[in-house]
């Protein structure tokens, strides 16, 4: 593919004289500035092996990370709507060749109560994920739970944002999808490596690389503002999948002046039936798992970079300081888990893998504020129209932070009356106390008010 350029990718990874630790630290050092990396700089990062040098690239990861995003994490929550599918990727349980897995596609009624499940315990933003099919449940059917989701309002609670993750579609398919009111779609590539993604996909309609490859250009060609691309890491060599994932991103940034709004960063999970899930064939240790985040958050500063459940609590820690912008908590990958939730045996006979942090929202929220991470259910972006190339202006000339501390702590104060735990609202007001001490005038000000129409019972209050 003309974008993906495989034999240099491998010429850089091979290229001895990136190890050169001078010249590593040369480009951390270029890093601070925030403006970015080229692959053939975000190569000689990943090859660092030696600790010292590591530790000076994680330590610029989390100051360029804090420079731009402050200390907010954007919390979300998936909603698989269907696990049937025609594909039969060897990684994943909904694949058409798992007899084991009970397939179910939700009424409309069933997503209603989903989303009360979802809404009741505090979330805002719903990540609506589906197996593909051409006519199970089809695109109206998609239009249908979205309405469905946007209706649900629960005292002052509702969602405001919900993103997509869906098989790739038409120009014509994505215009109807913008038109249900979506924030970011989301589509990886699973692997960049032809060869590679030959072999994972045997059939179906996403045997064909090059069709899921464009299709972030047709959903920009559509209109859609945001779209989110990732790699599914662990089919093959991590480096490679990195820099061609960087080049995905750099070639959207020319071709159309915004790059993706989000980067995912899956890790192959095991999964029922899902020959290639049990042992990885390219298995990313722990440590190679956070270089690579870290040159991502160097290599393109203002895409945001989203973690799963996928992985561990421990890690999920550690990956916040390198670059994690947004997370998913309390998830679960079957559709109608929420409501049977309580880890019911038929769950796991319905779930597309198998998660590392099983933790509800409210723990994860109680730990973000105990590690010094401030949860945010902001969607104010999105609501007041802040999205693609105008949300990168904001962000590139350091004004998005003006706006997001203030929306972050109203949204979270909102969080905190309606939705915390005893335990947790002990530990959040006073984190929350101190985030706003931390805040410089006028903006201490503004957020001040803010959060006292909160405390007076205005629910949705941002800027
Ligand atoms: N069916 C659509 C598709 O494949 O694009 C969209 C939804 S699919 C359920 C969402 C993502 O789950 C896939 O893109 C893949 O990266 C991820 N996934 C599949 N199997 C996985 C596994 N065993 N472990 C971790 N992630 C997995
Ligand atoms: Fe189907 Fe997506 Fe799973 Fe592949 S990854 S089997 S397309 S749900």
């Amino acid at each position: 593919m003309e974008f993906i350029k495989e034999e240099y990718i491998q010429s850089l990874i091979e290229d001895k004289g990136l190890n050169d630790q001078s010249y590593q630290r040369e480009i951390i050092e270029k890093a601070k500035n925030a403006k970015g990396l080229s692959l053939k700089e975000s190569a000689a990062l990943l090859n660092i092996e030696d600790r010292e040098t590591l530790e000076e690239l994680f330590h610029t990861a989390k100051e360029v990370k804090e420079k731009i995003y402050g200390n907010r994490l954007v919390l979300f929550a998936p909603l698989y709507i269907t696990n049937i599918c025609v594909n039969n990727c060897l990684y994943c349980a909904f694949r058409r060749d798992n007899k084991e897995l009970k397939r179910k596609t939700l009424t409309l009624d069933e997503i209603r109560e989903e989303t009360e499940f979802l809404v009741k315990q505090g979330h805002k933003r719903i990540l609506l994920v589906a197996g593909e099919h051409p006519k199970k449940p089809g695109l109206d059917f998609v239009g249908k739970a979205i309405d469905t989701m946007y209706k649900v309002h629960i005292n002052g609670g509702n969602i405001r944002r919900i993103n997509v993750n869906v098989a790739p579609l038409t120009v014509d398919e994505f215009k109807t999808l913008k038109s249900f009111g979506i924030g970011t779609y989301q589509c990886f590539q699973e692997t960049y490596h032809y060869e590679t993604y030959m072999k994972m996909h045997p059939d179906g309609p996403k045997r064909d690389f090059a069709w899921r490859l464009y299709s972030m250009d047709r959903a920009l060609q559509a209109g859609i503002d945001d779209v989110g691309i990732g790699v599914l890491f662990g089919l093959t060599d991590y480096k490679f999948e990195t820099l061609a994932m960087l080049s995905h991103a750099f070639n959207l940034d020319e071709k159309y002046g915004i790059g993706p709004h989000t980067i995912s960063v899956p890790r192959l999970e095991p999964a029922l039936n899902a020959p290639v899930s049990e042992k990885p064939p390219f298995a990313v240790d722990d440590l190679s798992f956070k270089k690579l985040v870290a040159v991502i958050r160097l290599a393109v500063p203002y895409t945001g970079i989203i973690l799963s459940t996928r992985e561990r609590p421990e890690l999920r820690r550690e990956l916040f300081n390198l670059g994690v912008s947004q997370i998913s908590a309390g998830s679960r990958t079957s559709p109608g888990a929420y409501k049977e939730s309580q880890e019911s045996l038929e769950e796991h006979q319905m779930e597309q893998f198998q998660l590392g942090d099983h933790r509800s929202l409210d723990e994860v929220v109680r730990d973000c504020c105990q590690l010094g991470y401030l949860p945010s259910f902001c969607t104010a972006c999105y609501r007041s129209s802040r999205t693609g190339d105008r949300f990168m202006e904001l962000a590139k000339t350091g004004n998005i932070g003006k706006l997001c501390s203030p929306n972050a702590i109203s949204t979270f104060k909102e969080y905190i009356l309606e939705y915390a735990s005893e335990e947790t609202k002990k530990v959040a007001l006073e984190f929350l106390l101190n985030e706003i001490e931390k805040l410089e005038e006028p903006t201490k000000n503004k957020t001040l008010k803010m959060v006292e129409r909160v405390d007076a019972g205005e629910r949705d209050v941002f800027f």
